[in-house]
């Protein structure tokens, strides 16, 4: 099992108890981010289409996710957050392997400077996901900690924080259902999430690989309950990231 290393580099909520539950619906139906965040000031992104990323230099689209990253949340903020979630369904007790996969997560989470914003919580729910829950909690289901390496672990996390810059957009495009924009931004996630594995020496192929575990093992075991309305499909997803990790190399990020 590779770790990332760690580099040097710079660098209210009426929560339902099914979050934590068996059958916990919510968590299946929560968005990859949560929409009552939209106090968060957000500024427009450059790249304001998948499409439209790949005409930038990569630079400055790295440069822009330095300056542009918003707050984390604050340890007040959080700690209201985390005092709403329930008690029942998350799991605590860990075996070896989990523990090592949540030790390289949050290895990601210090690398993107991070750690102290985010808690994660592994939750007793079959279905397979990964969800940030008010841009402060991740959420890791536990068949998705078990069919997910460390590295597949790090790169989903990278796609999930990726949201951090669209959480306002993504809210509108919600509210509107715009599932064509909900499509993209989950793009412009995985281009964040490239480029975020790309500088921490990891191999950027890891997310996709890990996009496809997690929806071939759904698609077997839960195949009525997968909803492509605002995601992109396998295809279009592996796609676009060749192309990233293409535009990336030109631009030699
Ligand atoms: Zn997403």
């Amino acid at each position: 099992m590779r770790h990332i290393p760690l580099l040097s580099r710079k660098r209210r909520t009426g929560v339902s108890l099914r979050l934590f539950r068996r059958s916990a619906s919510l968590l299946l139906l929560l968005p990859a981010i949560v929409l009552t965040a939209v106090q968060l000031c957000a500024q427009a992104p450059t790249a304001y289409t998948a499409k439209e990323l790949l005409t930038t230099d990569p630079r400055v689209f790295t440069g822009w996710l330095e300056t542009h990253r918003p707050p984390l949340v604050s340890p007040s903020q959080k700690a209201r957050i985390l005092e709403t979630l329930p008690s029942k369904g998350e799991i605590t007790s860990l075996d070896d392997a989990g523990r090592q996969k949540l030790a390289a997560l949050k290895q990601l989470l210090q690398a993107t400077d991070r750690e102290s914003g985010y808690e994660v919580k592994v939750t007793d729910v079959a279905y397979a996901r990964i969800v940030v829950f008010e841009r402060c909690v991740i959420l890791i289901s536990k068949s998705a900690l078990m069919l997910l390496d460390a590295e597949d672990l790090q790169a989903l996390a990278a796609h999930e924080i990726g949201h951090e810059y669209f959480t306002v957009e993504y809210a509108s495009a919600f509210t509107s259902r715009d599932h064509r924009r909900l499509k993209d931004l989950e793009l412009l996630c995985d281009a964040i999430a490239i480029v975020t594995v790309h500088r921490l020496g990891m191999n950027p192929a890891r997310l996709l690989g890990a996009v496809e575990k997690i929806t071939r093992y759904n698609q077997k075991l839960y195949p009525t309950r997968i909803d492509g309305t605002n995601y992109p499909t396998i295809a279009e997803r592996r796609s676009f990231a060749h192309r990233v990790t293409a535009w990336l190399q030109r631009g030699l990020v």
